[in-house]
């Protein structure tokens, strides 16, 4: 429906678009959910499930130059570049290292933290919204710290959440084993994040929350956007394998595909993809209560309705090249190592794409060029997390109220 009242059209049906999606029909628009596949199939399908509003830092921070010749040279590590993708990353690398510096990424903790404080209470509300609220588990996670510099590494870790007024405790080898029996001998201290939360299933909460949106009226459109369409000079219609869509509004949260449709509209964005891999083990034998996160592994270990996820890792490849499931491999026998008395009979491995922009943080907010555009993309490794959050924002600036909170730092055009 366009032309008559407020009508918008999302592109994108991840866990960010839908979630936007819902905001905007609760601010009284006709939605229009458009994506190629069914919602939520993509990166939102198999991510840790975690609601982390209690990150406090980019990826990006002092020291980082100096890892990247470890991140070439070894390809199973927590985070590595591929040799091929390295010409193409390179410019993005820079930005990423530019942004380390100290003050930029005091500013940039501060901007993450701003986004994802709010986290439990926009997805409380959401899920309560629509009917989604036996999906998510209010326990928090508990942060794992094994070798030399457990205590200094665990200690650091509560320091840049305390310093933004985040609930962060520190444990003793002992209280970790009671949160979490089974836990590798090699484990000597805990950090407790009792203000996060996590799904039982993404791609549940993706799909009833699609669900729920389509009850309510919403149109979910399986269609691959080619093209942005204009006329006289003003975006007003996708150009679609299904024909032409016109909308009134539209807004771009096509994850990390986002790239190619954000140009067309007038923004270049340095939009790249941190690949990562997911191990889901059913059967696991072992009762894990709550989230355990390794610190030395980069990974989450996450309680889901199938069994155990062992998920995280960073490959920085682009969108093209084939998955190193060797990558997922070392996953799972890390995960092992972390709670030696999972069985791993059964599993199934996976890869996705998390949308990166090289200062860890997403673009929302309006196009300076449009006033009919928006964007909702860019949310690296905290799309679930920032999901609900974002799509009230993008509803606030669709109708006309102030933001909650200060868009600035999340604007397209700040590169
Ligand atoms: C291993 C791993 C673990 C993670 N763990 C967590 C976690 O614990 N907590 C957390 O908060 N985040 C986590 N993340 C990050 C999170 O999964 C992503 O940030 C989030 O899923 C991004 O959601 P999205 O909706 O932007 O993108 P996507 O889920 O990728 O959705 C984008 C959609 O756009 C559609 N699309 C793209 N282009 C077009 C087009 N041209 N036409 C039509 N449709 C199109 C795609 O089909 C897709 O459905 C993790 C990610 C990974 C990889």
């Amino acid at each position: 429906m366009t032309g008559t009242g407020r009508s918008a059209t999302v592109v994108g049906a991840g866990i960010v678009g839908v979630a936007t999606a819902i905001a905007l029909q609760r601010a009284g628009f006709q939605v229009t959910l458009v994506d190629r596949q069914e919602p939520g199939r993509a990166t939102s399908f198999g991510n840790a499930g975690i609601l982390s509003g209690t990150t406090a830092m980019p990826l990006a921070t002092p020291g980082i130059l100096a890892q990247v010749p470890k991140m070439l040279l070894d390809p199973l590590g927590p985070l590595t570049i591929r040799w091929s993708y390295l010409p193409k990353i390179a410019p993005w690398l820079v930005q990423f290292v530019r942004n380390a510096q100290p003050a930029r990424v005091e500013e940039l903790s501060k901007a993450i933290v701003a986004l994802s404080k709010p986290t439990m209470s926009a997805w409380m509300d959401l899920a309560k919204h629509a009917e989604a609220t036996d999906l998510i588990e209010r326990k928090g996670w508990v942060g794992v710290y094994e070798g030399e510099n457990a205590a200094k590494k665990a200690q650091a870790d509560i320091d840049v959440r305390v310093r933004r007024d985040i609930k962060a405790e520190m444990l003793t080898a002992d209280e970790v084993r009671q949160l979490v029996p089974g836990l590798a001998r090699t484990v000597t201290h805990g950090v407790f994040h009792p203000e996060a939360g996590h799904t039982v299933s993404p791609i549940q909460l993706t799909e009833r929350l699609a669900a729920h949106f389509r009850r309510a009226g919403g149109i979910l459109l399986q269609a691959t956007v080619e093209d942005i369409g204009f006329t006289d000079g003003r975006p007003t219609h996708l150009v679609t394998d299904k024909g032409p869509q016109p909308f009134d509004k539209i807004v771009i949260a096509a994850g990390a595909w986002s790239k190619k449709l954000v140009a067309r509209l007038g923004h270049t964005v340095p939009l790249d993809t941190e690949r990562g891999y997911h191990v889901m083990i059913s059967d696991p034998g072992i009762d894990l209560r709550l989230p355990v996160s390794s610190s030395e592994g980069k990974f989450f270990a996450t309680p889901m309705a199938g069994g155990i996820r062992i998920a995280g890792t960073v490959e920085l490849a682009g969108l093209d090249a084939a998955p190193n499931w060797k990558r997922a491999d070392a996953l799972l026998e890390k995960g092992r190592r972390l709670l030696p008395g999972m069985k791993t009979e059964k599993v199934e491995t996976w890869m996705g794409f998390r949308p990166t922009l090289p200062d860890s943080l997403p673009v929302i907010g309006p196009s300076p060029r449009h006033d009919n555009v928006f964007f909702a993309f860019g949310h690296h490794h905290l799309g679930l997390t920032q999901s609900a959050m974002t799509g009230r924002l993008i509803a606030q600036v669709m109708t006309g109220t102030p933001p909650e909170i200060d868009l600035t730092p999340y604007r397209v055009d700040r590169f």
